[in-house]
């Protein structure tokens, strides 16, 4: 028996989403036929809702539902220290550890030019900005410590360097190689502490 167009168009949807094979999404399909109205529709309007009130926070490009987000609104952080990640679940690891004070700086990526991604395609641009703006100490350059992470720190370094800014790099207590998002809060603590300077 085939589904009908609704029912398969669920599916298909649902098997889009990363990690969902076909049979879980044939599975969460009728999960969700099943679930009460309310249930079902509050998962529709969440989706929605993530789509339409979640914005680049205006100063650092980390996801927001105002003008600014949640770190860049507080002002009890240390805005003379930037730290820069990659993407905002680095910069909620790094919340994680309750270790840091300062505000933060999303690229939205990482240099990677095989993969298309130059240096205009991230958010550098708007960093230096901020730095040049005045009133910034330390930019904490928190990129993976991966090759394309390193390159990606290498070549911001290399812009922030005339500004006279301090520079500093997550200490090497991170594996080579390994993912900021994936760390133990210890290791990142401990990493985001122990930075050390770059020039
Ligand atoms: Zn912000």
């Amino acid at each position: 028996m085939a589904y009908s167009e609704t029912i398969a168009k669920l599916i298909e949807l649902l098997g889009n989403l990363p990690g969902i094979g076909a049979r879980s999404a044939e599975r969460l399909a009728f999960h969700l036929l099943k679930a009460d109205d309310a249930e079902a529709l509050a998962l529709a309007d969440a989706i929605r809702d993530v789509k339409t009130k979640i914005r680049p926070c205006g100063r650092c490009f980390n996801l927001a539902e105002g003008e600014l987000c949640s770190v860049c609104d507080d002002p009890s952080r240390d805005a003379s220290t930037i730290c820069v990640v990659e993407q905002p679940k680095d910069l909620l690891s790094i919340e994680s550890t309750g270790a840091y004070r300062g505000v933060y700086h999303v690229l939205m990526g990482q240099i990677a030019p095989l993969e298309g991604m130059e240096p205009e395609d991230l958010t550098i641009a708007p960093l230096i900005e901020r730095v040049k703006a005045g009133g910034v100490r330390e930019v904490i350059l928190a990129t993976n410590p991966t090759v394309t992470g390193d390159a990606t720190a290498l070549h911001i370094i290399d812009q922030l360097t005339p500004t006279g800014v301090k520079l500093t790099r997550l200490a090497r207590g991170l594996p080579a190689g390994g993912q900021i998002e994936y760390s133990s809060r210890s290791i990142l603590s401990d990493a985001l502490t122990e930075r050390r300077d770059v020039k």
